[in-house]
């Protein structure tokens, strides 16, 4: 599927420091050795309801993971995927009485033209789960095959044939090799504390028949009413949600890659089951690192479709607000830490905007190099943003306090351009 236009990045002099990330599944943060070549996935929307404050500021996050390596030189191969057909999807689709397709469509192109005005850079394979049944189906195979995946048979008026990922059998994989999958290898969790994020995030732990509560749906059978695809001998359906990731990024990223990333509501189940998956699938981790964004509320409560309170970057855009003045509110937290939305917040980033711009031209060349410098230092710490938004803040101050002859204020726009998808 086609993603969106990525915007154009200005080469700078020099390069950044090597990044310093916190990786969830090591619990501290750690320097993320590239060689050169990096690999990112970030796990896309479910298109019914795109693109919320929550979204904006996890790929807007990893959107700084990306610019980074670029200026410290590392070519970046990025992989998004869209979870083009899901429950959630086709419960709204019947709600609304719209059909789930043009549902999806109709999502992910809104979500496109969002990521494109608050100039998310594009990733370079955008995959849809519907494309990728193909592909999941033979692997879901070889996984039964080799035991690691099991079938259940119907009760209470399911069907027949629906298929689990045994977390036990993947466990016991090779468990002494280097980079082997353990369960809490990426969340840290156990069982009990596993079990009612399980429920809570889609998953099905009393589904009878399953082996261990907290195994996975692969490929979920046919349904009256559900869309389904040719599964081959797996019989008609649509794959499960964690393999879909798994498959996509094994197909278009080297194994393993070199950061897998998404939202904290993201650690347990998907990325431990994605993570599972591609260790049973091919005897490699799916990725070295993992990293996660935190949470966005409004007005200090929970942002969610069933609260109605939902901050679209849409409706923003709609009511005339600049994507530059979104995207700074966002860069102005910690991608890790969890926020609030507030009136105030998007007040605060249009000051800082309309201060940036009024001190650009009156940059001189000192100013401007150190500028270049604190970005420099404060993403590769961690994506420190607020940092980065206070060394740009400081240059602006001086120079509207001491104004300069513009010798300066190309690098400032370059960099703030190329560093934090700022353009004045
Ligand atoms: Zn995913």
């Amino acid at each position: 599927m086609i993603a969106w236009k990525s915007p154009s990045v200005p080469a700078l002099p020099g390069h950044s420091p090597e990044l310093v990330l916190h990786d969830t599944a090591a619990g501290a943060p750690v320097p993320v050795r590239t060689g050169g070549e990096a690999g990112l996935y970030v796990c896309g929307i479910t298109p019914y309801d795109a693109t919320h404050m929550g979204h904006a500021a996890t790929y807007v996050a990893f959107d700084l993971l990306n610019r980074q390596w670029r200026d410290a030189g590392n070519t970046v191969r990025y992989v998004q995927n869209v979870t083009d057909v899901d429950d959630p999807l086709l419960v709204r689709a019947n709600e609304t009485g719209v059909d789930w397709r043009e549902l999806a469509a109709a999502q992910t192109q809104l979500f496109r033209e969002d990521m494109e005005a608050l100039g998310v850079l594009a990733p370079d394979h955008y995959v849809g789960a519907v494309e990728s049944v193909e592909w999941i189906v033979p692997a879901v195979e070889d996984l039964i095959a080799r035991g690691i995946a099991y079938r259940v048979p119907g009760t209470g008026g399911e069907p027949d044939g629906d298929v689990y990922f045994s977390v036990d059998a993947a466990a016991d994989l090779d468990p002494q090799e280097p980079g082997a999958w353990h369960p809490g290898q990426v969340s840290h969790l156990d069982p009990a504390g596993m079990l009612p994020l399980f429920a809570e995030r889609g998953g099905d732990p009393e589904r009878p028949g399953k082996r261990n509560p907290l195994d996975a749906l692969l490929w979920r059978m046919a349904r009256e009413g559900e869309p389904d695809w040719d599964g081959g001998t797996l019989g008609r359906g649509r794959p499960g949600w964690h393999i879909e990731c798994s498959v996509i990024a094994q197909r278009f990223l080297p194994q393993p890659f070199t950061v897998q990333a998404g939202g904290s509501d993201l650690i347990y189940p998907h990325h431990e089951m994605s993570a599972a998956h591609a260790w049973a699938c091919t005897g490699h981790p799916l990725a070295r690192h993992y990293a996660h964004a935190g949470m966005v509320g409004l007005d200090g409560e929970k942002m969610s479709k069933s609260l109605g309170n939902l901050v679209l970057v849409s409706r923003l855009r709609g009511q005339g607000v600049e994507p530059a003045a979104i995207r700074l509110a966002i860069l102005a937290h910690h991608y890790r830490s969890d926020w609030f939305w507030t009136d105030a917040v998007l007040q605060q980033a249009q000051d800082r905007l309309s201060r940036w711009r009024s001190a650009l031209p009156l940059a001189g060349e000192a100013g401007s190099q150190r500028l270049l410098e604190g970005l420099r230092s404060a993403l590769a710490d961690d994506l420190d943003a607020p940092a980065a938004l206070a060394a740009a803040s400081a240059w602006a101050e001086d120079a509207l306090q001491a104004p300069g002859n513009g010798t300066g204020t190309d690098l400032a726009h370059a960099a703030l351009d190329a560093l934090l998808g700022v353009r004045l």
